[in-house]
């Protein structure tokens, strides 16, 4: 047993080092906890065995040689971790027995960064310093001098310490990293803030975007409590993060959860809740250990790193022939889900942060952002791992792969590459192009490979009985798919051209040049002068359009499109008629509609022998949907009840006759 308490404190002595001095982590936050936990629990069943040379008695580690030091004159402490909102409950009623009340709490996001103490005198920062050991820390002034963040000037005559993190947002991160000129990729947005604080040349400092936010007043703070020592800071011109407020007891959990909800939208990382007492008396009369104070406490979220294993690398091929590399991983929870995959961004950063399969890599799955590899722990590596050579050749059709100069991503250059073909036709089926009801993955593939489609363009000539070729499709499926190409033809002319997968061209680039045009017959004689002469299109998005248009995969699309009549004209509005196309089909009307009231569209089901009902069922053939549309969406998805829109409906009319009528 005395092995094992000798054995954690080497493990987390070397760990800390590599973190707080050298800002590049051995172990993820998360096992770090795990071993401390270890290490505390043993110490706890050993009380003879506690020293003050312990992890557990210390706060970071010793300043660096490169900064002169700066003894604090109240030591910087750590915060003890709970993990269990049990715990959290017990601290609560720890402090209420040591007061003798219920205690004033207060939450406020614990910001993944660095603590940084800021002095001034007469209104001026004179001195700011890392925590370093809690004791000593290194003095920053002339990097924090550079920071635009933190305000070197106030209006408070009286000497002041504020005390807060100085923390990168995490698109600075995501900047930070891509830049070819830093040698090894930061592991974290932590790690990145602390490496570009403690630089050498402030430079450097000033141009990595730190940020910074006030949570602590030091004594002697003039007031009594410190939601209003908070807003004094704010009033001083600080940040303050925006969720710190007071917090009942029984609010504690819902509270808790509410803020690891919204922290995945957040543009910086967050590792926890810390919970203060807000009364600043009650905090003297419950003090300190020796390396935390009694008053606060932190809440751990579930990690958004974790460690796993690289088994094999992969490359994509994209809609526009971009490659993409991703790692296999071996599966590990990261932020509450499991992740098996996750994307090496391209060649160059493969290269760049050496990671070679079978390598123990750090995963990372922060906000929206996709799972990605940050890098290998290279510390861990076991023996010569062969380097990762990336693919000559496109798997998908063999043909040789190019990179254009200056650019960090292979393409494979033709464009009737199977796999590009499927991508293409996905996109095209896509929600924000034509929104073709039925038109996933799974079908897009299977239509490319039994040759019903190659271009996007032949969906419109499909006969149903083609589609009863594809394996696992029956009936009522055709009719869904008929039906959402159907409605598709109508779609106006942004979607069709954002639809085409054009490259540099996005949803909103498609607008600007679909306003310049009546109809995708233009885009036939179209030139570059006339687009870039349109607000927001540059020379590549110009040269990529009349590019498209000329090569020979595009100009058949397009002329493919034309013949089908998908010209991205307006549809005209519902006009009264009357027919038995609707006979013996029941439609169920949700949403509102801009265009017409929805008497009219019942009129028109009706006129046309259909039935319009109130509630959907099993029975209902079809939901008509507008906008804002709510629970009875809901419930014909989970019926599988196919779902429509107006033209959608004018579409049924003309394929179940032959006379058109809207
Ligand atoms: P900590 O970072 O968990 O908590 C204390 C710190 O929280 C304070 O110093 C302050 O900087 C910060 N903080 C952020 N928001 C705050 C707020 N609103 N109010 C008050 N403080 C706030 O503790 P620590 O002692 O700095 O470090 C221990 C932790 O560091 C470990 O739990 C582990 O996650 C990590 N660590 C990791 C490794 C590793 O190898 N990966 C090594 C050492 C430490």
């Amino acid at each position: 047993m005395s092995d094992r308490i000798d054995d954690l404190r080497s493990l987390l002595d070397r760990a800390s080092y590599a973190y707080y001095a050298l800002d590049s982590p051995v172990l993820t936050d998360a096992e770090y906890d795990v071993l401390y936990r270890e290490l505390v629990e043993l110490e706890q069943q050993h009380p003879e065995r506690v020293v003050a040379s312990s992890p557990t008695q210390r706060v970071g580690a010793p300043p660096l040689q490169l900064f002169a030091p700066v003894v604090h004159e109240s030591p910087m402490l750590s915060i003890d971790n709970v993990f269990a909102i049990d715990d959290l409950n017990a601290w609560v009623d720890r402090l209420a027995r040591l007061l003798d009340r219920e205690p004033t709490l207060f939450g406020e996001l614990k910001i993944d960064g660095l603590a940084l103490s800021l002095r001034y005198e007469h209104g001026i920062l004179l001195q700011a310093a890392t925590r370093g050991d809690g004791r000593t820390g290194e003095d920053v002034t002339a990097n924090i001098y550079a920071v635009d963040a933190i305000p070197k000037r106030i209006a408070h005559d009286a000497p002041l310490e504020v005390r807060g993190e100085i923390y990168l947002p995490r698109s600075a991160f995501q900047l930070l990293n891509q830049d070819p000129d830093l040698k090894v990729p930061f592991a974290n947005p932590r790690n990145a803030a602390a490496g570009s604080l403690r630089q050498k040349n402030p430079r450097i400092t000033a141009s990595r975007g730190l940020a910074f936010f006030a949570y602590q007043l030091e004594e002697p703070i003039e007031t009594e409590t410190h939601h209003e020592a908070l807003a004094l800071l704010r009033s001083l011109g600080f940040a303050v993060e925006e969720h710190a407020a007071l917090v009942e007891r029984e609010q504690l959990a819902a509270r808790i959860q509410e803020l690891d909800q919204t922290r995945a939208q957040l543009d910086y990382d967050t590792d926890g809740v810390v919970i203060k007492l807000d009364r600043i008396e009650d905090r003297g009369r419950v003090g300190a250990t020796s390396r935390a104070p009694r008053w606060s406490i932190a809440y751990k979220f579930a990690p958004e790193e974790q460690l796993t294993r690289l088994l094999a690398i992969e490359i994509s091929v994209g809609k526009t022939g971009k490659i993409t590399p991703f790692a296999e991983l071996e599966p590990v929870v990261v932020a509450g889900s499991t992740v098996s995959r996750a994307t090496l961004h391209n060649a160059e950063q493969i290269e760049r942060k050496d990671v070679r399969v079978g390598d123990l890599v750090v995963v990372r799955k922060a906000g929206e952002i996709i799972p990605e590899v940050v890098g290998p722990v290279l510390g861990a590596r076991v023996g010569e791992l062969p380097r990762y050579q990336f693919p000559a050749y496109c798997p998908s059709c063999g043909t040789r792969l190019i990179r254009v100069l200056d650019e960090v991503d292979f393409h494979c250059p033709n464009r009737f590459c199977p796999e590009q073909l499927v991508q293409r036709l996905m996109h095209f089926g896509s929600r924000d192009a034509m929104d073709i009801d039925g038109l996933g993955e799974v079908r897009a593939r299977q239509l490319i490979e039994l040759g019903l489609v190659r271009i996007p363009s032949d969906l419109f000539s499909l006969e149903p009985h083609e589609l009863g070729q594809l394996p696992g499709v029956g009936d009522k499926m055709i009719q869904r798919f008929m039906v959402g190409i159907a409605t598709a033809r109508q779609r106006p002319l942004h979607r069709i051209l954002f639809g085409l997968a054009i490259d540099n061209v996005g949803a909103h680039v498609a607008q600007v040049v679909a306003s310049s045009m009546g109809a995708l017959d233009d885009l036939l004689t179209i030139t570059v002068e006339a687009l870039v002469a349109l607000d927001g299109v540059g020379d590549t998005v110009a040269r990529s359009v009349v590019h498209f248009r000329d090569d020979p995969y595009g100009s058949q699309v397009v002329a493919g499109l034309i013949d089908a009549d998908v010209r991205g004209q307006r549809a005209p509005d519902l006009a009264p008629a009357t027919s038995d196309q609707l006979m013996g089909l029941s439609f169920v009307i949700t949403g509102s509609f801009p265009d017409g009231p929805r008497e009219q569209i019942r009129d028109f089901i009706v006129e046309h022998g259909g039935r319009v009902i109130e509630a959907v069922s099993k029975r209902t053939d079809y939901l008509v949907a507008g906008e804002r549309a709510g629970s009875k969406l809901a419930k014909a998805i989970e019926l599988g009840i196919p779902v429509i829109d107006l033209p959608g409906l004018s579409a049924i009319v003309a394929s179940r006759g032959q006379q058109t009528v809207i």
